[in-house]
């Protein structure tokens, strides 16, 4: 069986093309999956009834199993089941603007930061296409709200399941499909820098951000082993030719840990590191995980780090924080169910 929801616009009218009907079919199934929301081949009403029953027979077009939902204040999280039994989280935030939603790109992650939880499981697969679509139509199902930005910020790095990932966006993005603002949609990656630089040649006006989290390698070694891989001058010049080519400014995510990255030298690291850069920085309270060795900075070493940034006219925000107490936000999702769920 295919995933309809594997299927772009283009690849739709292709396998109609191939079966001697109008291609134009495939536009009236978009229609009804992303604009009304029809997640069953026997109620498109247009169709006729061999295109219907071929659907049926070729394609599965069903919504995640929501296996869990915790909701605290503007923020829901989902566990959802998928059909080989694993699981994934994603989470939705209610905003003045709109909804957005934080999507999964991988079933656990090979990254190894150790101030996350998403990686305590080791990468089991990459979520398919249609997997990362579907999070965003049940969630939406789910409430009956449109959603209006999309993050890809959950489990897994995402340009570990680069192609993916990109087709994800082009569905999302595609006014046939759910019709998400390109600006409205951000990938976060750890720095996998072969992928930023194809990232670049997408021609995508969607939002870059990198998870840089240290000024120095010596510390950025301790916390992401991905440094040993791209140190911090591969990733900044990787960054930078992002820049010049996209000419799109770059976020670059700095999470705040006790003692580790918190001081003022490493504030001023950072400048020096950034100064002259069109980037924004981005800065997260460490959320509590199961790891033990981590904790946050207080709330005024956050702001006098925030103000030191500021004051150099560095373009920085604090990240505003949604649903710790359900273990929604930032780096604490988790693709382990019956460990956290027994
Ligand atoms: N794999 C992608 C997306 C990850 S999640 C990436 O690395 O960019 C989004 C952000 O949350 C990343 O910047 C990640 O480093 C951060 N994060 C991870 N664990 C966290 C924690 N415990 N508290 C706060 N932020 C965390």
């Amino acid at each position: 069986m295919h995933d309809i929801l594997d299927y772009s616009i283009e690849d739709l009218k292709d396998y109609i093309s191939k079966l001697n009907q109008n291609k134009f079919i495939s536009t009236q199934i978009f229609d009804w999956i992303y604009k009304k929301k029809v997640f069953d081949f026997n109620k498109m009403t247009n169709l006729s009834n061999p295109i219907r029953q071929h659907f049926n027979e070729k394609f599965k077009i069903n919504l995640l199993n929501i296996k869990n939902k915790q909701i605290s204040k503007d923020t829901t999280k989902y566990l959802f089941e998928l059909n080989d039994d694993n699981f994934i989280e994603s989470v939705i935030m209610k905003h003045k603007y709109g909804i957005s939603i934080c999507v999964s790109s991988q079933i656990g992650c090979n990254m190894c930061c150790r101030f996350c939880e998403s990686g305590r499981l080791k990468k089991i697969r990459n979520l398919t296409v249609g997997e990362m679509v579907n999070q965003i139509l049940t969630a939406e199902n789910n409430i009956y709200e449109r959603i209006s930005s999309v993050v890809i910020m959950g489990i897994g790095e995402p340009f570990d399941n680069y192609d993916n990932v990109i087709k994800f966006i082009k569905i999302i993005n595609d006014k046939n499909g759910l019709n998400i603002g390109a600006r409205h949609i951000t990938v976060s990656t750890s720095g996998i820098i072969k992928c930023i630089e194809k990232y670049s040649n997408e021609n995508l006006q969607t939002n870059l951000a990198i998870s840089l989290h240290a000024p120095t390698d010596e510390i950025r070694d301790k916390i992401m082993p991905i440094n040993k891989l791209y140190n911090i001058k591969s990733l900044i010049n990787s960054i930078n030719d992002y820049i010049k080519k996209t000419n799109r400014k770059v976020g670059l995510e700095y999470l705040l840990l006790k003692n580790i990255n918190d001081s003022k030298k490493c504030a001023e690291d950072l400048i020096n590191l950034v100064k002259g850069m069109n980037i924004y920085i981005n800065l997260i309270e460490y959320n509590k995980t199961n790891n033990i060795e981590f904790e946050s900075t207080s709330k005024e070493k956050i702001i006098e780090f925030y103000n030191i940034l500021k004051n150099k006219n560095i373009d920085v925000s604090i990240r505003r924080k949604f649903g710790i107490n359900i273990d929604g936000g930032c780096g604490q999702l988790s693709s382990q169910y019956l460990q956290d769920n027994t």
